[in-house]
């Protein structure tokens, strides 16, 4: 019974006075005092948005397949839902604790209301390392998971979706659990499903997708040329992968990409598409490399743009100061810490946040949503489609805030975001 992990919760105040507080919740709360600064809403509105309206805390007994049995903890942090039913991931992950499913959860809120997508935000998970659990003891896990947060999720409630160490089967056991459970089948209680039960075409590539497009747009406004850039990716998962893989097709030449045991690197230009990503053959990439560097290593090279879509907390103050990228765009949520932010700004490296360039993932997961509680599927083509109109007028409405207040584009997108988020708190004002 070694897996329990009940991490206690972090204060406001150790979170906000660390001087590099490496938290996800420390940074959420920092970016959003940040840019209130900028805008005049009412301070009960940004006091009440630096918490969560409830965080779920749940046990998770599994029987292991040699008939032991383990007690995990999990979570669901519900960050606000004052634009629709809370919306974000489950991660299975070591590493998951309440307050850093709190500060994710935050990050879902701006996600969903700079999409203008009718969503809040929330996220959850459970402190395990997926690997080493068995397909069937992960599939209990899931199970019983469902179970516990049965009567806080629902299709108008609380709606997961995959995050790290989850996939598409983790959606459907859940799924399944929850529609057994209520005994009708709701495919809208999660997204990122397969497409035989519900999921959309699209879904899996989507976050990828958003980060090339948004990639794109900031080259464009940047005076990158993307057919004469460098790039470089770490991490090739759902995000690293297909970005890598796009702005390889659209003429951009990647010459480093990684995944947990290192990076391959070639000067001359990665063909991406013959690299698998982890979901079709797992911590391959450092494996086939001819040259091999660290992922340290890949953050500091001289490249046009840098697209760091592994984990949080790879730019940080002890290397904030070697990135030598032009141009950084968040492929992972939280990859920067705040004190490297301002290094990179002092430095003029634009950095396109998380919030905007990976929100295609909960984009393409409204139009599951939408599909699923329709019952009518949409084509590969209409997802594509409707995607880059979300994003480029996300873009658009981010690249507004950034011309007219003259503020980095982290701040243009939270002011865009926390702007629609107080206008939904001022139109519903406070009950009772
Ligand atoms: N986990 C993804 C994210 O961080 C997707 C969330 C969703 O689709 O609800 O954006």
């Amino acid at each position: 019974m070694a897996s329990q992990r009940t991490n206690p919760p972090e204060t406001e105040r150790t979170a906000e006075e660390a001087p590099e507080s490496e938290s996800a919740l420390g940074t959420a709360r920092r970016q959003l005092r940040r840019a209130a600064d900028h805008l005049d809403i009412n301070p009960n509105v940004i006091e009440r948005l630096k918490h969560p309206n409830q965080v779920h805390e749940v046990t998770v007994p599994i029987e292991r397949d040699d008939g032991t049995v383990e007690v995990f903890t999990g979570y669901r942090a519900q960050h606000d839902s004052v634009r629709g039913p809370f919306k974000g991931g489950l991660r299975f992950h070591p590493d998951v604790t309440r307050d850093e499913c709190v500060g994710l959860g935050m990050w879902m809120t701006w996600k969903c209301a700079v999409m203008d997508i009718p969503f809040g935000g929330a996220k959850g998970g459970i402190a395990v390392n997926p690997k080493e659990l068995s397909t069937t003891e992960k599939e209990r896990l899931t199970r019983r998971f469902a179970q516990e947060l049965r009567d806080v999720i629902g299709p108008n409630r609380d709606i997961p979706a995959p995050d790290m160490g989850t996939d598409s089967q983790t959606m459907s056991w859940l799924m399944d659990a929850y529609s057994m459970q209520e005994g009708e089948t709701i495919p809208g209680v999660v997204t990122g499903k397969p497409t035989v039960i519900g999921g959309s075409e699209g879904r899996q590539e989507a976050p990828g997708r958003s980060v090339a497009i948004i990639t794109r747009e900031a080259c464009e406004y940047h005076d990158i040329p993307l057919d004469e850039a460098t790039v470089a990716v770490q991490g090739y998962g759902s995000v690293g992968a297909n970005a890598a893989r796009l702005l390889d097709t659209w003429g951009a030449t990647v010459v480093v990409i990684s995944d947990v045991n290192g990076a391959m690197y070639d000067p001359s230009g990665i063909d991406t598409a013959s690299v698998p990503a982890h979901d079709e053959q797992p911590e391959v990439v450092a494996e086939r490399a001819d040259e091999v560097i660290s992922n340290a290593e890949l953050l500091e090279l001289n490249v046009d743009i840098l697209v760091p879509s592994a984990i949080g907390n790879v730019i940080t103050e002890s290397n904030a100061d070697a990135i030598r990228a032009d141009l950084v765009v968040e492929g992972a949520n939280g990859p920067t810490t705040p004190a490297a932010d301002e290094m990179l700004a002092a430095a003029d490296i634009p950095v396109i946040p998380d919030i905007l360039a990976n929100a295609g993932g909960v984009t393409v997961s409204y139009f599951e949503w939408l599909q699923d509680i329709n019952r009518r599927s949409w084509s590969l083509e209409q997802v594509q489609d409707e995607l880059e109109s979300e994003m480029k007028s996300a873009w658009d409405a981010v690249r507004t805030e950034y011309e007219r207040r003259d503020v980095s584009w982290r701040e243009a997108t939270y002011i865009v975001a926390l702007t629609r988020t107080a206008d939904a708190y001022r139109s519903r004002g406070l009950w009772p």
